[in-house]
């Protein structure tokens, strides 16, 4: 397990100078809790598979997942039900939409969510994962992020949960909507109770990395070589990672940074290069697409620096 991290004055400087394109973003108060963040904090941890990892920034400083949690929920319904059952449910298309747009909910046929990271397909994925109640399922899902983490202490923040389940009427409208349409089953409430909290889960850069290491790594822990995520599912994940993970941004990250990628609204990124690395970034203050302004800038700098698009 990785204590302490190689800090690099190159690293601190590129950090420095993504972090004052802060000032043009602004945090997202939708959420009322997570309008208390500082929009200058930037911060990030790059975890190696040969286990080097090298940070800037305060990487132990928390943050709630949000919508990058939609990719662990996706990786456990897989596991869960399989893809064929997963996928009749949800589609694999981009939108080019916002993250919570009902639009295409109405006018698609069949009328299922277009992919599992925008709001629709997420609350239909989270509404797969097993179990008989909201704390066994989301049990199932810490335990998963304990494992990627090597962190069982992880939990979720109450406060955050709270602050969003009074809040989120839209992601309620989804939800009537797909439950009139059989896309989810169950009781609606139960369901945003249980989606508040996964987006909840409150993590640092290091935790980030380490999640996505394991992605990275075919779904492999790196230190042990125990298999987390079957490589299958993994790879699915990724792929989607690339085509829908920054949202409706995710074609020109594609080509200004060329990482797989998944964004929150508390300004945390996931990244996994294949093979080769795992990044944890956070960086509050969002642009118009609700991505981290400073996140993306600095990841652009690094690509372009050290040339790190897969493509
Ligand atoms: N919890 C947030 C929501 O549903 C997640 C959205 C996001 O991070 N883009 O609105």
């Amino acid at each position: 397990m990785i204590t302490q991290c190689e800090t690099s004055e190159e690293l601190d400087q590129l950090v420095e100078r993504a972090r004052a394109y802060a000032k043009e973003g602004k945090v997202a108060d939708y959420i009322p809790a997570l309008g208390q963040a500082d929009p200058n904090d930037l911060s990030i941890a790059v975890h190696y598979t040969d286990g080097r990892c090298l940070a800037a920034g305060d990487t132990e400083k928390t943050f709630t997942l949000q919508s990058i949690s939609k990719v662990l929920t996706l990786a456990l319904a897989i596991m869960d039900n399989g893809e064929d059952y997963v996928f009749e449910r949800v589609g694999m298309e981009p939108t080019g939409d916002p993250f919570n747009s009902i639009a295409k909910l109405e006018t698609m046929i069949p009328s299922k969510p277009l992919n599992p990271m925008i709001n629709a397909g997420a609350l239909a994925v989270t509404n797969m994962i097993n179990g008989n109640t909201v704390e066994e399922k989301l049990g199932r899902l810490l335990a998963f992020v304990h494992d990627m983490t090597g962190k069982s202490h992880i939990t979720y923040s109450s406060k955050v949960a709270e602050s969003e389940f009074k809040t989120a009427n839209l992601n309620r409208s989804l939800c009537y909507f797909m439950k009139e349409h059989g896309i989810i089953q169950g009781d609606v409430e139960e369901l945003i109770d249980l989606y508040t909290k996964q987006c909840a889960i409150e993590v640092n850069c290091n935790d980030l990395a380490r999640i996505g290491l394991v992605i990275a790594n075919e779904g492999k822990d790196p230190e042990t070589d125990r298999e987390i995520i079957p490589r299958q599912i993994s790879r699915i994940v990724k792929t989607f990672m690339v085509t829908c993970g920054m949202y409706n941004a995710s074609g020109e990250f594609a080509i200004r940074v060329g990482i797989p990628a998944k964004s929150g609204v508390s300004g945390g990124i996931l990244g996994a290069y294949p093979n080769k690395l795992g990044i944890g970034i956070c960086g509050p203050a969002l642009d118009d697409k609700g991505n981290s302004i400073a996140g993306i800038k600095l990841l652009e700098m690094m690509s372009a620096r050290y040339g790190l698009s897969i493509f």
